[in-house]
């Protein structure tokens, strides 16, 4: 069994109102008080604007929750942005840094990705750092190198597995319901975390989470978690629904 603990984190994106995310967050919280002990880590990732919200309903459950996004700088004229400082003071443990659709929509290079990791880490938030192929980049045989160079731009130097989570995210298996084969996910994560070695040492990438997403679902995830080098899963879709977000955290 992996000496890495096993985390199950909702990423709610821009989905829901203040009541939702209470329900969300609430129904998630009560489910984790009768489990009592369980073998998983749970982070929840809401709206910023519902942090809040979401760190009051989880109080005592154990479930952390997260940034969807954080600013590289600390504070000034950033209309729109969120702090690393903000976060942590709203209640947060982690922030996602370098999600693809911050990458696409906001064009997000590397270099970005990494500064907002490092302000993260610095702040004492755990840095969830997204990276994954398109489908034309799969296509064109080039997953491993497109994963390789995200590694090496994204991944801030110094990181440690304490401070650091990379999730594995195929580009064309977010919120499309095709994942790749097991097999295929397997050899990924493996690989990353033999690039992730290259950058903070054999040691800390053995014990650093390297999450699976994309598509993830109550009935894939039995499979996906039972893989070597998956160590949980960054989960869009199926986080929306406390049923739906719970069996995934069971099949853990
Ligand atoms: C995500 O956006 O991080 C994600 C994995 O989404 P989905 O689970 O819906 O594919």
């Amino acid at each position: 069994m992996s000496a890495r603990r096993t985390l199950i984190a909702g990423n709610w994106k821009m989905n829901g109102l203040a009541a939702d995310a209470l329900a969300l967050a609430g129904g998630l919280a009560e489910k984790m008080k009768a489990a009592g002990d369980v073998n998983f880590d749970m982070l929840i990732c809401p709206p910023a604007i519902q942090i809040s919200v979401a760190v009051a309903a989880v109080q005592g459950s154990g479930i952390q929750v997260g940034g969807q996004d954080n600013h590289w700088n600390a504070s000034g004229a950033h209309t729109g942005d969120t702090s690393v400082n903000m976060l942590k003071d709203a209640g947060c443990s982690c922030a996602i840094v370098g999600h693809s659709e911050r990458r696409t929509d906001h064009a997000e290079t590397d270099q970005i990705v990494k500064d907002k990791a490092a302000a993260a880490q610095a702040a004492g938030l755990i840095a969830v750092i997204c990276i994954g192929e398109t489908e034309e980049q799969r296509d064109a045989g080039k997953t491993l190198d497109v994963n390789g160079s995200q590694i090496a731009g994204s991944v801030p130097d110094g990181s440690t597995a304490a401070n650091t989570v990379i999730a594995y995210e195929p580009v064309w298996a977010i919120g499309t319901g095709r994942t790749p084969t097991n097999d295929e996910v397997q050899e990924v994560h493996a690989f990353i975390r033999g690039e992730l070695a290259k950058k903070i040492g054999d040691n800390e990438a053995a014990k650093t989470r390297i999450l699976y997403g994309g598509s993830m679902n109550p009935g894939n995830s039995k499979d996906l978690l039972a893989l070597a080098d998956v160590d949980g899963g960054l989960i869009g879709g199926a986080s929306l629904k406390v049923d739906d977000f719970w069996t995934v955290a069971q099949n853990a």
